[in-house]
């Protein structure tokens, strides 16, 4: 636990990594489930090929909620080829002639709907597939998509290149907000929740790492498959599996098991302090609720390319740069944990209500803080408040822009919104907004003004103008009040 840091530094490194730092999720409760299709009752028609995010128009299709994928997977890094199986199984929530999933950059080979052969076509970054006969609403289906290829990267404003990643020695799938077509076929928003199990075959001597449990491993003619559940509703872009030589460390908090690896060409000070995953989730359970999931953990990378963290559900994802040299990276491990609660089981039904995860961890990092006696929160919130000019105060984080998704203000201004409101409503009432937000919205989707509804009711305060001027405003809103 070295903390050599002062304070002040603390917040230097956090401003100028914030955009280095992802964050994410939404929320899906029944009303809010995958729908932008709307045929007329008994008129079977073709699924819409995007939910209409704000955004990310074309992100996830409309017509089916899935429930569950079922991955099975084989990635041989000295071609970079990827093959496999997707099976996933779905409901449709309109009478469906065809439906869309979200794919690129891969070569489909065969689709099946309900072991029936299903025509498929691709265009563009949709997979359009028409079974042999309609889906009637209600109706669950099986979907199995066989398929391979060379993952192609791209790249993504603010962030770099993200997607299926070939590393030295393996690969990473890793990226926000739309990363998950890149290697299986997907209703690729957060909207559409799911389990999944995730096997995956790498040469026998490699680590293949996912979410979840580890519930098997087998090595056979020179290949180890990997099996992986995660057994509580998961965004597509969390879903991640990271291939290549790593110390993996297997063990238990709170009965649940806990996976942490690192990438061998690191040194063993940053094992250490990736040892203090279980004390941080064990802060943040006394700030935020009881720890979402069934598994814990986390993955620390060494690619270059790579230069941020990802709250990937149950085991994020860390870059090396946060710890090397001597950095104590104690404040991203905070914040990516923290996303476990927001971000990941509380998610966005919005990609421009992105500040309710980023706003949210970074918060978390002004509590960590706070608790260790190094800086208040109060203190933090000054110092971001003190430059009148900062560009921030010109960019709503509440609706920052396609283009500014990961722009500062999200994270430093989404987290100065926290702490207004808090001292607003004082510490009784805020500590009790979080919690019943983490409560309340768990495994599903949110909205800001979900948000706004429940700070009210719990603090019995119109809090309107607070959150016009901190989320909305175009200019530095007025220091808060009790
Ligand atoms: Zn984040």
């Amino acid at each position: 636990m070295g903390r050599s840091k002062s304070p002040v530094r603390v917040i230097t490194a956090v401003v100028a990594m914030a955009a280095l730092v992802l964050a994410g999720c939404t929320k899906p409760g029944p009303s809010l489930r995958p729908t932008a299709t709307t045929n007329p009752p008994g008129v079977f028609g073709p699924g819409a090929d995007g939910l209409g995010d704000t955004y990310y128009p074309k992100a996830g299709n409309g017509g089916y909620d899935v429930a569950n994928y079922d991955l099975d997977l084989k990635y041989d890094p000295p071609t970079d080829t990827l093959t496999g199986t997707a099976t996933i199984t779905a409901t449709a929530t309109a009478d469906l002639s065809r439906f869309n999933l979200d794919f690129t950059g891969l070569k489909t080979e065969k689709v099946t709907v309900n072991d029936v052969d299903a025509a498929a076509e691709q265009s563009g970054a949709e997979l359009v597939v028409t079974p042999a006969t309609g889906i009637a609403t209600g109706a669950q289906f099986v979907v199995k998509v066989t398929y391979g290829g060379v993952p192609k990267a791209f790249d993504e404003p603010g962030l770099g290149e993200i997607g299926f990643l070939h590393t030295d020695d393996g690969a990473v799938a890793i990226g926000e907000p739309e990363v998950a077509s890149s290697w299986f076929p997907v209703n690729d928003h957060p909207r559409d929740k799911a389990t999944y199990t995730v096997k995956i075959a790498a040469p026998e001597g490699l680590a293949a790492l996912s979410n979840g449990a580890m519930k098997d491993k087998r090595s056979a003619g020179g290949w180890t498959t990997w099996t992986w559940s995660e057994t509580k509703p998961m965004a597509p872009y969390l879903a991640t599996v990271v291939i290549g030589k790593y110390r993996v460390k297997e063990s238990t908090h709170d009965g649940k098991p806990m996976v942490i690896a690192v990438d061998t060409s690191l040194s063993a000070q940053v094992d250490a302090q990736m040892a203090q995953t279980p004390e941080v989730i064990d802060f943040l359970e006394s700030k935020f609720g009881p720890y979402p999931f069934d598994a814990l953990g986390g993955i620390v990378i060494d690619d270059r390319r790579v230069r941020f963290a990802l709250e990937n559900q149950s085991r994020p994802i860390y870059s090396s740069a946060f710890f090397e040299a001597g950095e104590d990276g104690t404040w991203v491990i905070v914040h990516e944990l923290a996303h476990q609660w927001y971000g990941d089981s509380v998610a966005v039904n919005e990609w421009k209500e992105i500040w309710l995860n980023e706003g949210f961890a970074s918060y978390a990092e002004w509590l960590w803080f706070e608790d260790k006696g190094e800086q208040t929160a109060q203190q933090t919130f000054d110092n971001s408040y003190a430059p009148a000019d900062a560009e921030m105060w010109r960019v709503p984080p509440g609706d920052p822009g396609k283009s500014d998704l990961f722009h500062e203000s999200v994270y430093t201004r989404g987290a100065m919104t926290l702490h207004a409101l808090r001292v607003t409503v004082g510490d009784d009432a805020f500590f009790k907004i979080l919690k019943a937000w983490a409560a309340e919205k768990a495994h599903s989707n949110a909205t800001t003004p979900e948000f706004i509804a429940l700070a009210e009711r719990i603090s019995g305060k119109q809090l309107d103008q607070l959150f016009d001027d901190w989320l909305y405003g175009e200019k530095r809103p007025p220091r808060p009040r009790r």
